[in-house]
């Protein structure tokens, strides 16, 4: 038997090692505390739960679904755009449901790479965009992410040669795993970029509705023109603690929403109805459960921040999602820094460098964890600062 050479080039689990190192320090008796992965700790709203309950007991939930999502929830979709940004969305042709943002990331590369396409993604940066291509022999064109660029990407500097292959441009605003946001004259350059190029900019926006100190996060889909070269994903696993569900979306420019739908009726059939009903609910219910989610993190990270920040680290607390992002000290490294961690403190970050070279002198620190667990690891992560 023989797989795919795409699949036999996968890169490397660039977390392997790290966990190698955990499951020893687990084996010597240690209790390991993870800020390593950004799922939700919190449970998902009770209101969500009882819509789902209720939903499941109706059997016309139990066939299939319409590929394309219920018409409900697209409405739902579009009335969030524009009750929150003020977007006027056709649910009919610019709102596509999709099985979580992931599912709908990985297979837009189905819609738009030919082999030997580029797409321009972030470095560093979630893997999908890039695996995405890879998966279609596509390349991916790194656009490094810096801090004395705010986070955001100069493409500017792609060469003109490497343009006309580019199909699409990849952004992730609030970043993870760097936790910079976007400004809406960023959006509108990005877009003005994309038409000129006759390209497809993409924002995934997961973490959008996580933000702090009463900033809010604005929308690609502001942007001027942004409807006919602009799409953004979104879900509801991390505002509404639904990581489990399996709920997200794309939406915007029609012949994107077009194109990954054609992809997404040849290989799946839809997101259970039931969990669609649910997802109108967290749309369309009380959203304090949203506003007591970002209170809770923002104390967190200002919990984590605190601790580094008394260590003589320098950085500025970031105003969105659920990371943290740290340059590490000179003369440190991701990796040196991340097992420097967990060898004194017994706590799991992840190394910048696991999401791309210019990830490399950063270390990830996630907020998803009990806040007992996590005031734990703020105290022993300060005593071996202190120790160093
Ligand atoms: C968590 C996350 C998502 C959301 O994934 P779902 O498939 O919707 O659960 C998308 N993009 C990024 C960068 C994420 O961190």
């Amino acid at each position: 038997m023989q797989t795919a050479r795409r699949i036999q080039t996968l890169p490397p689990y660039l977390f392997a090692e790290i966990d190698r190192k955990i499951a020893e320090r687990k084996a010597a008796g240690a209790d390991v505390i993870s800020l390593g992965i950004g799922d939700p700790d919190r449970p998902t709203p009770a209101h969500v739960v009882e819509a789902l309950k209720k939903a499941v007991q109706d059997v016309s939930t139990h066939q299939y679904p319409s590929y394309v999502g219920m018409p409900e929830f697209r409405r739902s979709v579009a009335a969030w755009y524009e009750r929150r940004f003020s977007v006027t969305l056709d649910p009919d042709t610019q709102v596509l449901p999709l099985i979580g943002s992931k599912e709908g990331i990985a297979n837009l590369s189905t819609a738009f790479v030919d082999p030997g396409d580029l797409v321009a993604v972030p470095d560093p940066a979630y893997p999908v965009y890039e695996i995405g291509a890879h998966l279609h022999n596509g390349t991916a064109y790194e656009m490094p992410l810096l801090a004395a660029h705010d986070f955001l990407p100069d493409f500017l500097q792609i060469l003109p040669k490497q343009l006309t292959r580019t199909k699409i441009l990849w952004l992730n605003y609030p970043s993870n795993p760097t936790a910079a946001v976007a400004t809406a004259e960023f959006f509108a350059e990005a877009v003005a970029f994309a038409k000129k190029h006759d390209l497809l900019v993409v924002n995934d926006a997961a973490y959008s509705e996580i933000a702090f100190d009463g900033y809010q996060h604005p929308s690609i889909l502001q942007a001027p023109g942004a409807l006919d070269t602009a799409v953004e994903f979104h879900s509801l696993s991390k505002t509404y603690n639904m990581t489990g569900w399996r709920i997200g979306w794309m939406a915007g420019c029609a012949e994107a929403v077009e194109a990954l739908g054609r992809v997404k009726t040849n290989i799946d059939s839809g997101i259970f109805n039931a969990v669609q009903m649910a997802g109108i609910a967290a749309l369309e219910g009380p959203q304090d459960c949203v506003a007591e989610m970002v209170q809770l993190y923002q104390s967190r990270r200002d919990r984590v921040c605190s601790v580094f920040e008394e260590n003589g680290w320098k950085f500025t607390r970031p105003k969105a999602s659920v990371f943290v992002w740290l340059p590490v000290p000179e003369g440190r490294t991701s990796l040196s820094t991340a097992d420097l961690l967990l060898q004194k403190a017994d706590v799991v970050v992840t190394p910048g460098s696991g999401y791309g070279p210019a990830g490399e002198g950063y270390i990830r620190l996630s907020l998803t964890v009990p806040d007992d667990r996590l005031d734990i690891a703020v105290s022993r992560m300060g005593k071996a600062l202190a120790n160093t």
